[in-house]
């Protein structure tokens, strides 16, 4: 048999939890309902790394190799071309980018010497194989979609 007071307790305890449930039910939501609607990217938002180009179209990187001996997932595979470019500059042939292992650290573009990585505005990524995610970055824009 419950006392008054258990029964006054519990009905104030309903009360509460009713006024936290109507209160998010008219409070702002901090979601957006993906994919019928997209969040807003903050200025630094960092997608996977693509290569910076200068504007004749040409990549930046000297294929150096800096930023796949220090990317963390070893997912990067950089490979020199035979010939070098204008000026003499090395160039890559290939420039490989698993996606699918990528943690987006930022290590990549922090060490390489020549600025040659920025970061794409790419939030999601899919596809029906795990080979599907490796890309050649030489073969992207700079800014992909
Ligand atoms: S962002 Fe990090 S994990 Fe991704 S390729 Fe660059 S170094 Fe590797
Ligand atoms: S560190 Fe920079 S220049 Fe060197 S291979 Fe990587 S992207 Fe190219």
């Amino acid at each position: 048999m419950r006392s008054g007071a258990e029964l006054v307790r519990g009905a104030l305890s309903l009360v509460q939890g009713l006024g936290v449930t109507l209160r998010a039910m008219v409070a702002r939501p901090v979601t957006v309902p993906y994919p019928r609607a997209s969040a807003t990217l903050p200025p630094g938002f960092r997608g996977w790394p693509v290569l910076v180009r200068e504007p004749d179209g040409a990549v930046r990187c000297v294929a150096c190799g800096a930023c796949a001996r220090a990317c963390p997932s070893q997912c990067l595979r950089v490979d020199a071309a035979a010939e070098r470019g204008s000026g003499g500059r090395r160039r890559p042939q290939a420039f490989l980018l698993d996606i699918s292992r990528c943690s987006l650290c930022g290590t990549c573009a922090d060490v390489c010497p020549a600025g040659a990585l920025a970061y794409s505005r790419v939030r999601c990524a899919a596809a029906r194989s795990r080979d599907a995610f490796l890309t050649d970055l030489l073969n992207m824009p700079e800014e992909a979609p």
